[in-house]
């Protein structure tokens, strides 16, 4: 998936050449998602008011319109990648494995992948790819990331509703379930990447990515790893999730090129969160049953970030703010 996709429910990925031809259509569109949301968790989301709101005069809508762009990853001149080659780096460990050892230092193609894949696509793969600055003129570059996804298991057939997330607390002891299992593992990635999360109008990876920018803005340019762990409100997506961790393993590396940082992280994301009765259901059915079992949901899936961020942190779009 390229961070470029559109989103799902919206489906606009070009900017307007007619505002009003588009209003309509939106309007459509924003009441159809807030429809949808409203029948999962019974709650009309803010988002598509706003929206519906906007589509009320050009004006508004052309400001809700960038507003949602410029939370949506690259704009559309963006190209898919910073630089057109990187340059393998290898951990230079004894993990190391002597085909991904026998890359070090080898300059290739976004296009054109060596056998085992770009860094950090082969199996367990810790490798690195350093920006290839070559060529490339600082006073042209402008801030933006983009987010592709590397691996992520394959969610089943089936999509539980809530029901089905009941069912399993009152009947299955607790056994714990995967994201992929329960059918929502891709919606809970467009989530981290789409969903505005807090008041600076972010998303989980927009807070990522400003999280690092700040860390590498006081390190010496190379590699680096680290972590980070966070407690997200997922229940806006289903009813189910409420309070849910994103964590995630993050190793890259990163480059300075004028007054610009460069870098290339691959994220090992993990989402988990604890299944509790959100409803009460014996109220809600007005009978009793046998208590039910908290169980655990969790994710796991990896992610390639690269992003051109100022070094000036008071000059950047991209930082740390709190929520
Ligand atoms: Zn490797």
């Amino acid at each position: 998936m390229q961070s470029g996709d559109p989103c799902p429910e919206t489906n606009v990925t070009r900017p307007m050449t007619s505002l009003s031809d588009q209003r309509q259509s939106i309007f459509a569109k924003a009441h159809m998602a807030g429809f949808r949301h409203y029948l999962r968790t019974g709650v009309f989301p803010q988002e598509a008011l706003n929206v519906m709101e906007a589509t009320q005069s050009d004006a508004a809508m052309k400001a809700a319109f960038n507003a949602f762009l410029a939370k949506t990853g690259p704009q559309e001149d963006s190209p898919g990648h910073i630089t057109g080659k990187y340059i393998w780096r290898t951990r230079g460990d004894e993990k190391v494995r002597p085909s991904h050892a026998a890359l070090e230092g080898q300059v290739f193609s976004w296009d054109n992948p060596p056998a085992i894949g770009h860094p950090g696509e082969d199996h367990n793969c810790r490798c690195m790819a350093e920006p290839h600055l070559e060529g490339i003129d600082p006073s042209k570059l402008k801030e933006f990331y983009t987010e592709t996804l590397i691996h992520a298991p394959r969610d089943g057939e089936d999509t539980w509703g809530t029901l089905r997330m009941l069912e399993h607390y009152f009947r299955a002891n607790g056994r714990p379930v995967t994201l992929e299992e329960i059918g929502q593992l891709n919606a809970v990635i467009r989530y981290t990447q789409y969903e505005v999360i807090d008041e600076h109008g972010q998303s989980i990876t927009d807070r990522v990515v400003g999280d690092f920018s700040d860390r590498i803005r006081q390190m010496k340019p190379g590699p680096f790893a680290d972590d980070f762990s966070r407690e997200y409100d997922f229940e806006s997506l289903i009813f189910a999730h409420g309070e849910s961790t994103v964590a995630g393993d993050v190793s890259g590396t990163f480059s300075k090129i004028g007054s610009f940082l460069i870098f290339t992280i691959v994220i090992d994301y993990k989402f988990k969160d604890v299944f509790f009765d959100p409803v009460d259901a014996q109220q809600l059915f007005g009978f009793e049953f046998e208590p039910g079992i908290p169980y655990p949901v969790t994710g796991s899936w990896r992610t390639r970030i690269e992003a051109v961020v100022r070094e000036d942190r008071e000059k950047s779009k991209y930082r740390y703010k709190e929520k």
